[in-house]
C-alpha cells in the first residue's frame, strides 16, 4: 500500500496518482463534476497559476494539480476527469472513482451545473456513497438565474445531508464562499450526515448481510455499504483495485467469498439475477437524484429549456437536422478558405524572407554548400512550408469548432447520427470523434476513449482517417481550386470550392459508414450498444476563452507535432532529390519505380512516392510533388496556384488524376502519428495494420475504379 496523504512532500496514494505537497500540512482536494459544468474554470480560478499537469499512472488521462490557500489552510487542488458516474465504464469513471475511493483525499467537491442539477445529482449521490468529506458547489448560478430556475441550495444540503455552495465559476468573489466551507468541512465543523441512496428492499437485505462480514474485516478504510453493493454486483476492475488497496485478495477470504454467494442466491431467488442488478442500482439512483432535484429546483413560469427545446426541434429534427449540419460544414470550410489565403501568403513571404537571410548568413560564414542545402533548403524550407500552409487554416477552423462545441451543437450531430450509426451496428458517439478528426485524426483517435463498447471503439479508430485531418485540407483545397473552380479567388468561386470539400468530406463519411458496417458484419461482429446522449443546455460561447483555448490546446499543440516530424522529414526529402544515381536523383528513381502500379490508379508515380514520404506529416505531399517534378533539389515556393496548375498539366495531369490524388488523400493510410496513437490506444500491432490497410486498400479499390470508367469516356 502507498503512503496516506498524510505523510510528507510526494504523495504515492493507492490510486497511483503522485501528490506533490508543497508543505506537509497541505490539504489533498478532489475536484469531481460531470464535463462541461465549470469544473475547469472552478480549478484554474482557484489555483490561478500555481498548477502543474502530468498524466494518471497507467492511463492517458491527463491530470492537473494545483495549489490555493485561506487563511486557515494549504489545499492541494486535484482536477478529477469529469465523468457522468463513477460505474467505471470508462478509462475516465475509472480513474475518477480509484482516486475518490483510494486516492484519500480529504475532501471532495463535486461541481454541478445548477440549469440541469437533476443529472448532475446522479455522480453527487455516488460520491457520497463513496466518501464522508463532500462539498457540492452547484455552479452555473448565474445561467439557471437567467433561465428563470432557482436552486434551493440549503434545501438541497438538507436533503444531501453535505454542505452546499452557489457559485458562478468565473467570478473568483463567488469562489471565496466555496473556500469557506471548504475551510469548514475540513475543520470539522459543518453539519454532515451524507444521504444513503435507498434500493429496494431486496438489495438492501442483501446488503445488510454482507456488509456485517466485511465491516469485521475491513474497519473503517473503505465505505464498506458501498463496497458490499459493488462486490455484489461483482464489479471486476474495483475487486482489482480494493485488493491492491488492502493488498490481500478479498475474494480469497473464505467468509466473504460464502456470505457473497448466499447473498447473490437471495437476490436471484427474489428476481433479481446478477444481468439485472446494475440496472436496478442505476434505476434506484435516478429516482433519488429526480426525487430530490423535484424538491429543490423551482422553474418560474415552465420556461425551463423552452427555448432549447424549441431550438432542438429543429437542429435535430429530420428534415432540418442533416441541412443544417451540412451547411454548418460548407460554412465552416467557406469561412475558412477565404480566411486563411491572405495570412498563409502573408507568413509564407515572412519565412521565405527568413530564409534568404539564412542562406546569407551561411554563405557569409562560409559554409559548405551542401550543408545549407540539407538544413536551410532541407529542413528549415519544409518547416516554413508547412506552417505557413497549416496554420492559418488551423487557427480558423479549430476556433470555429470550439464555438460549435462550446455553444453545444456538437452532441446534437451525435444525437442525428447516432441512428445511422446503430444500424451500421456501431455507436453514435463515434460522430463526436469524426469532428475531432477533422482537426487531427490523432487527436480523434484519443477521443475514442469516451466510446465504452471496446468493440464500438475499434471500429471507430480504424474508420476515423476516412475525415480528412487538417493537413489534407490543404493539398484538397488546392486541387479543387486549380482544376475545378480556377484561380481568380473571387466570392463565388470561394463557395463553390466550399462546396466541393464539403462533397469529398461527405464521400469520407459515407466511407466511415460503409466501412463501419463491413466491420461490424466480419471482424467486429456485434449488436450495438446503447448509451445515454447528453444533450446538454444551449450556452452562449464565450468568444475570447474558446479562441484562446484552440490556438492553445489545439492549433499549437498539432502544429508543434507536425512541425516535429516535418523538421526530419525535410532532411530525408532533400538527400533523396539531391543524392543522384546515373542523372537521376533517388527520389525520381522511386517515382519511376512506382510509375506503373501508380497509373493504374490514375496517379503518377511522384504522387505516390509523395504519399509515401509524406506519411509524417500530410502536409507535404503537395511541396513534394512539386519539387520532384521540377527535378529541384528543395522544395520551391510557387508563387501562384496558375503557376502550379501549369507544372501539374506539364506533367501530364488531368482531371482524371485530379480526382484520383484528392480520392488517395481522403483514403490512404493514416499519418505516422495517428498510427502511434492507434498502437498506444489499442495496444494491439494486429489492430494497427488493420487501421494502415483498411483505409489503403479501399482508397486503392476507389481510385482504380474510378479511373477506369472515367477512360471509358475519354
Ligand atoms: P469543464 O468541462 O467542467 O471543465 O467546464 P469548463 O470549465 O471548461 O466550462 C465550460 C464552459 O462554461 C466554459 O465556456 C466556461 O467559461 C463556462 N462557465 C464555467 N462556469 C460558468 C459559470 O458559472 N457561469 C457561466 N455563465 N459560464 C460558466
Amino acid at each position: 500500500m502507498g503512503l496516506t496523504n498524510h505523510s510528507v512532500g510526494i504523495r504515492a496514494v493507492d490510486s497511483g496518482l503522485e501528490i506533490k505537497k508543497q508543505s506537509p500540512d497541505d490539504l489533498v482536494i478532489a475536484i469531481a463534476g460531470n464535463p462541461n459544468v465549470g469544473k475547469s474554470t472552478v480549478f484554474n480560478n482557484l489555483t490561478g497559476m500555481n498548477q502543474h499537469t502530468g498524466n494518471w499512472p497507467g492511463k492517458t488521462v491527463t491530470n492537473a494539480q494545483g495549489y490555493c490557500s485561506t487563511r486557515d489552510h494549504s489545499y492541494v487542488m486535484v482536477d478529477i476527469p469529469g465523468t457522468y458516474s463513477l460505474m467505471a465504464h470508462s478509462a475516465e469513471e475509472e480513474v475518477a472513482r480509484n482516486f475518490i475511493c483510494f486516492g484519500e483525499p480529504d475532501a471532495t467537491i463535486v461541481v454541478c451545473d445548477a440549469t440541469c442539477l437533476e443529472r448532475n445529482l446522479n455522480l453527487v449521490l455516488q460520491t457520497i456513497e463513496i466518501s464522508k468529506n463532500v462539498l457540492v458547489c452547484v455552479n452555473l448560478m448565474d445561467e439557471a438565474k437567467r433561465k428563470k430556475i432557482r436552486v434551493d441550495l440549503e434545501a438541497l444540503s438538507e436533503q444531501l445531508g453535505v454542505p452546499v455552495v452557489g457559485t458562478v465559476a468565473q467570478k473568483k468573489k463567488s469562489l471565496g464562499g466555496l473556500l469557506n466551507a471548504l475551510d469548514a468541512l475540513v475543520d470539522g465543523a459543518a453539519a454532515v450526515q451524507p444521504r444513503q441512496v435507498r434500493y429496494t428492499d431486496e438489495i438492501e437485505a442483501a446488503i445488510q448481510m454482507v456488509e456485517p462480514v466485511l465491516a469485521a474485516k475491513m474497519g473503517n478504510q473503505i465505505n464498506t455499504r458501498w463496497l458490499s453493493l459493488k462486490l455484489l454486483d461483482y464489479d471486476q476492475s474495483l475487486i482489482g483495485e480494493v485488493n491492491h488497496y488492502l493488498g490481500a485478495d478479498i475474494r480469497e477470504d473464505t467468509e466473504v467469498a460464502a456470505v457473497l454467494d448466499e447473498a447473490r442466491e437471495y437476490l436471484e431467488q427474489n428476481g433479481i439475477p446478477l444481468e439485472k442488478l446494475k440496472d436496478r442500482i442505476v434505476c434506484a439512483l435516478v429516482t433519488e437524484a429526480e426525487e430530490i432535484s423535484r424538491g429543490v429546483v423551482h422553474y418560474h413560469q415552465n420556461t425551463y429549456n423552452a427555448t432549447d427545446r424549441k431550438i432542438d426541434r429543429v437542429l435535430t429534427s429530420k428534415w432540418a437536422g442533416y441541412p443544417i449540419m451540412i451547411g454548418l460544414l460548407a460554412v465552416i470550410f467557406w469561412l475558412t478558405i477565404t480566411g486563411a489565403n491572405y495570412p498563409s501568403k502573408l507568413i509564407g513571404d515572412g519565412l521565405f524572407w527568413i530564409q534568404d537571410q539564412l542562406t546569407a548568413l551561411f554563405h557569409y560564414w562560409g559554409a559548405p554548400e551542401w550543408l545549407h542545402g540539407m538544413l536551410v533548403l532541407g529542413v528549415y524550407r519544409v518547416l516554413a512550408w508547412v506552417v505557413s500552409v497549416m496554420l492559418p487554416p488551423m487557427a480558423i477552423f479549430f476556433p470555429l469548432f470550439t464555438l460549435l462545441e462550446d455553444a453545444g451543437y456538437l452532441p446534437r450531430v451525435a444525437y442525428n447520427l447516432d441512428k445511422p450509426f446503430k444500424r451500421c451496428c456501431a455507436c453514435g458517439k463515434q460522430a463526436l470523434t469524426m469532428c475531432m478528426g477533422f482537426g487531427c485524426n490523432a487527436a480523434g483517435i484519443v477521443g475514442c476513449r469516451i466510446i465504452d463498447s471496446p468493440r464500438e471503439r475499434l471500429i471507430a479508430m480504424i474508420t476515423n482517417n476516412f475525415v480528412p485531418c487538417n493537413g489534407r485540407f490543404p493539398t484538397l483545397i488546392s486541387i479543387i481550386t486549380m482544376f475545378f473552380i480556377g484561380v481568380q479567388g473571387g466570392m463565388f468561386d470561394s463557395v463553390l470550392s466550399a462546396l466541393l470539400l464539403t462533397l469529398v468530406i461527405l464521400l469520407g463519411i459515407f466511407m466511415t459508414f460503409a466501412v463501419s458496417k463491413l466491420l461490424s458484419k466480419t471482424i467486429l461482429k456485434g449488436v450495438p450498444s446503447s448509451f445515454t446522449l447528453e444533450l446538454p443546455p444551449y450556452r452562449k460561447p464565450q468568444i475570447g476563452k474558446v479562441i484562446v483555448r484552440s490556438i492553445f490546446d489545439r492549433t499549437l499543440f498539432v502544429l508543434g507535432r507536425a512541425a516535429a516530424v516535418a523538421a526530419p522529414a525535410g532532411l530525408i526529402i532533400w538527400l533523396m532529390a539531391n543524392i543522384t544515381v546515373g542523372d537521376m536523383s533517388v527520389l525520381n528513381h522511386c517515382a519511376a519505380f512506382l510509375d506503373p502500379f501508380a497509373r493504374l490508379l490514375g496517379l503518377d508515380g511522384v504522387i505516390l512516392i509523395a504519399f509515401i514520404l509524406g506519411f509524417p506529416a500530410n502536409e507535404i505531399v503537395v511541396p513534394i510533388i512539386i519539387m520532384a517534378y521540377l527535378a529541384q533539389g528543395s522544395i520551391i515556393e510557387m508563387d501562384s496556384l496558375m503557376e502550379m496548375k501549369q507544372l501539374f498539366v506539364d506533367h501530364g495531369w488531368t482531371w482524371i488524376t485530379a480526382v484520383s490524388t484528392m480520392l488517395f488523400s481522403l483514403m490512404h493510410w493514416p499519418c505516422s502519428t495517428t498510427m502511434l496513437t492507434i498502437r498506444k490506444e489499442t495496444g494491439s500491432w494486429k489492430w494497427t495494420a488493420a487501421a494502415f490497410l483498411i483505409p489503403t486498400l479501399i482508397g486503392m479499390a476507389a481510385c482504380f475504379l474510378f479511373t477506369m470508367v472515367a477512360r471509358l469516356f475519354i
